[in-house]
């Protein structure tokens, strides 16, 4: 039996025997067998959680004693670095060395928000009266449900446990049951860096399973998810009952704008990796690409090019530069969105379809997909594929190219790449995204805040706000000098 749930300071089994094979997306072959908690020990995980926040078992600890705490971590996890790389790799099927990029991430992640916490004094107001002290203190929000995706399992989970650690919440985390590996090993070293039982507790299994309880039980006092839409919109509702907080880091159809004054072959060359870095499944994949006119030609015949050149590969594959699509539900879903792309009229030039390599025949492999003839009114423009799958679309103006890039129900990122830099300011400033690249894509820091403009989600993490997220606000208003109110008359 496999004892991989964390409650309230103890490894332990599923409390029904439950158990879970984790199966590599690149041959199916099982990489781990986790503990599927039951509800028995879903309600045990929050009674921890919450037992210890109102004890005050960690609450009572000063900002700077977390701040070290959190500081530690980032240490053990530097620590242990490759092994957790080798076991994010296994469960998602990404390259190594990509799970060592992301694990590096994470470090950098803890040591973010050890240092924001350290900084965390609240501050005084001037409330205009000489004998009144005034306050704003940022105190622990609660319990927090912390609800993972697949895709960048570990760093996902970091954005949200490090900012809970640094503010003194107890909370519950749960992983996407495809990928829980990486989970398991920061909790081991959250346990081992020394924080107090009940603050920290893992769940695993399946959202349809064990989530109920996460996002309604009036125990918790904030869920923070990140995954799809349709997940968010679920929890939303469940989460209404008892007016929880919530942060929601959802989806995303980014643009990616290229005018023709561009750098043409640097705006190529991350067009390719946009949209077909961990063969696209990246909230914030550049899939949308949205080409002037007079250079469509060159961009798309360039790009068709290079797609059809990535390697696939798995993660033992020094070679490879891109891997298998998570599950065989997944690559089915992405399929599915070739055939509607095709149907809708879109140009199929390369790709929409799995990979036919012998090696390949046992993982989820999904070719590069190029779209061309694309329009903002098809689906395949506005629905998230989170596949290999760019869809083309063209502009003759700088309003159509803004217009574009704004006619759809996300706002997570987008990108443009010019040459005239009042251009580039005024199309950032136009676009209604929460991340916006002039003339590259993709990168982000801890430093930054990360999130969504619109249905791509509530709230930021990263940055001073995410550590924000978990922090309640309080005024505190101190009269140095009491004296009656006068207010009503004194009968
Ligand atoms: P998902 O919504 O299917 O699952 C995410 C998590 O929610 C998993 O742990 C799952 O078990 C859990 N879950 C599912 N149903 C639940 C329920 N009813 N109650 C509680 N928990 C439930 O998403 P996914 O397929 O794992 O991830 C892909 C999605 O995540 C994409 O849409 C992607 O854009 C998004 N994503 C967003 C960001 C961001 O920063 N905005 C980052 C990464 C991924």
């Amino acid at each position: 039996m496999v004892a991989t749930l964390y409650i309230n300071g103890l490894w332990r089994e599923a409390s029904d025997g439950g158990s879970h094979d984790v199966q590599s997306p690149h041959d199916q072959s099982v990489v781990a067998t986790v503990s599927q908690a039951s509800q028995t020990d879903v309600l045990d995980a929050i009674a921890a959680a919450r037992a210890s926040f109102d004890s005050g078992v960690f609450t009572s600890w000063s900002f700077k004693e977390r701040s070290e705490l959190v500081a530690k971590i980032a240490d053990l996890l530097e620590r242990d670095a490759d092994v957790i790389a080798r076991k994010e790799s296994d469960d998602t099927g990404k390259r190594f060395i990509e799970a060592q990029y992301d694990v590096a991430d994470v470090v950098a992640t803890f040591r973010h928000f050890a240092s924001l916490g350290a900084k965390e004094h609240g501050r005084s107001v001037d409330v205009g009266i000489a004998h009144v002290s005034s306050r704003i203190v940022h105190e622990p929000l609660g319990v927090a449900s912390l609800i993972g995706p697949w895709n960048y399992p570990l760093l996902q989970i970091a954005w949200k446990v490090a900012p809970a650690l640094a503010a003194g919440c107890s909370f519950i985390i749960k992983p996407s049951e495809l990928t829980p590996q990486s989970a398991i090993a920061l909790t081991k070293i959250i346990e081992e860096a020394g924080t107090p039982k009940g603050v920290a507790n893992l769940i695993l299994g399946p959202g349809s399973v064990v989530g109920s309880s996460l996002i309604s039980d009036p125990r918790v006092d904030l869920v923070s998810f990140t995954g799809g839409l349709t997940t968010g919109q679920t929890i939303m509702k469940a989460a209404a009952t008892t007016i929880k907080k919530l942060a929601l880091e959802l989806g995303g159809k980014n643009p990616h704008i290229i005018f023709a004054d561009a750098d043409l072959d640097a705006a190529i060359d991350n067009a390719v990796t946009a949209a077909f870095l961990h063969s696209g499944q990246v909230c914030s994949a550049g899939t949308r690409l949205i080409v002037e006119r007079s250079v469509h030609d060159r961009v798309v015949t360039e790009i068709v090019h290079r797609a059809g050149k990535i390697k696939l590969g798995g993660p033992n594959d020094e070679s490879a530069e891109t891997g298998p699509l998570i599950s065989k539900s997944h690559l089915a879903n992405v399929s599915t969105y070739v055939e509607k792309a095709i149907a809708e009229g879109a140009t199929l030039l390369i790709g929409g379809e799995r990979s036919d390599k012998a090696e390949h025949a046992k993982g989820w492999y999904f070719l590069p997909t190029v779209f061309d003839n694309c329009t903002s009114d098809m689906s395949c423009v506005q629905d998230e594929s989170f596949g290999p799958i760019m869809t083309v679309e063209i502009f003759d103006t700088e309003a159509q190219a803004i217009a574009i890039g704004n006619d759809t129900v996300f706002g997570l990122s987008g990108g443009l790449w010019s040459g005239d830099s009042q251009k580039c300011a005024r199309v950032a400033s136009a676009l209604r995204h929460g991340t916006i690249w002039v003339n590259d894509f993709g990168p982000y820091r801890p430093a930054a805040e990360w999130g969504g403009y619109k249905q791509s989600g509530i709230g930021r993490e990263l940055g001073e706000h995410g550590l924000g997220e978990y922090l309640e606000i309080k005024h505190i208003w101190t009269n140095n000098a009491p004296s009656r109110s006068g207010w009503f008359k004194d009968l």
